[in-house]
């Protein structure tokens, strides 16, 4: 088939609505108060019952910026509250993909609120493919831009009212640079390889990096007061000072913390995707990969030891610092 006619099939698809995503559970304020403590916001309104009957609401509200959150599917794909529509909004991009675009990337994500809502009312939204532009090639590569139209709504006896709207775009692309495949049957899709994208190395990494292709793992200390800081920056955050040395660690410590990435799975990375930040039995912590575990027993606490890894990236090969557990 050729572009033209695949694209044409994809353009007629724009203006499509899809079926409505319910929220799990009213709006409420122990979200909100959760939501609040973890984005680190400090506004009673949202979680003082006595000061916001004196507010100009007259009583709780939520943060408007939470109007996304009422309808997520929670930890679990695709675990949508009762009566959601099982279309997938998103269907567009997989055909795109299948034409040759692997790679994607969110670009845009607006929200508009048309006003506060109050504890107790049932949202939902519904999804309209917006826009697909034509192909354009940018610094990330060729491919097309897709806009989702997300509109919110409060259940009313007397009619839905729109509450806000979710503007999100992602651009769907043939990665610029792509490695050529290395064998003809590497790639039977004719899809080009995706790289690792290279970590930025500026002066104040560059030593770090360095240490690592030798086996290393250097950790910057501060020549005034000794302290160590990871990740490297220019001055010291105790005393200021922009003198530093490194400390070469001996690459032991224990997860100090982890998260296992399941979704979405973003080519080169294997998943489930194990990533855990280490204290260091130097006293500093650093994050990396953890090896040789199985994703469903990571613990905190554990002890773990440093191995060094060469990847290939999108700017050449670099020495990875990753974890396994010591054994
Ligand atoms: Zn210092």
């Amino acid at each position: 088939m050729s572009q033209a006619t695949w694209f044409d099939g994809v353009k007629a698809m724009v203006g499509k609505q899809y079926g409505r995503v319910n929220s799990w559970d009213p709006v409420n304020s122990p979200m909100a108060r959760q939501w609040c403590e973890m984005m680190g916001i400090d506004n009673p309104s949202y979680y003082d019952s006595s000061y916001a009957e004196n507010s100009a609401h007259g009583h709780l509200t939520v943060p408007p910026a939470m109007l996304q959150v009422w309808c997520m599917e929670g930890l679990h794909i695709n675990n949508y509250a009762p009566g959601s529509t099982k279309e997938n909004p998103y269907e567009v991009l997989k055909i795109i993909e299948s034409h040759g675009y692997p790679a994607v990337v969110a670009v845009n994500s607006e929200l508009d609120f048309d006003r506060y809502l109050s504890v107790g009312e049932s949202i939902y939204y519904t999804t309209r493919l917006a826009d697909i532009g034509d192909e354009k090639t940018t610094a990330l590569g060729t491919g097309f831009f897709v806009t989702l139209i997300m509109t919110y709504f409060s259940e009313k006896p007397s009619g839905d009212e729109k509450v806000g709207e979710l503007l999100f775009r992602v651009f769907k692309f043939k990665p610029a640079n792509a490695a050529a495949p290395k064998k003809a049957d590497d790639q039977p899709s004719g899809i080009p390889k995706i790289m690792r994208p290279a970590p930025g190395v500026s002066d104040d990494t560059k030593f770090f990096w360095e240490g690592a292709k030798e086996g290393k793992l250097l950790i910057q200390r501060c020549k005034s007061c000794g302290t160590l800081r990871h990740p490297p920056g220019p001055s010291c955050p105790s005393c200021h000072s922009f003198e530093w040395d490194t400390l070469t660690s001996k690459g032991l410590g224990e997860i100090y913390s982890f998260v296992v990435m399941h979704y979405p799975e973003v080519p080169p990375f294997d998943y489930p995707n194990p990533i855990a930040l280490i204290q260091l039995d130097e006293g500093t912590r650093i994050v990396g990969g953890l090896v040789d575990v199985d994703p469903k027993n990571i613990k905190i606490g554990t002890r773990v030891e440093v191995v060094f890894k060469v990847v290939e990236t999108d700017q050449g090969d670099i020495t990875l610092p990753l974890f396994k557990p010591v054994i």
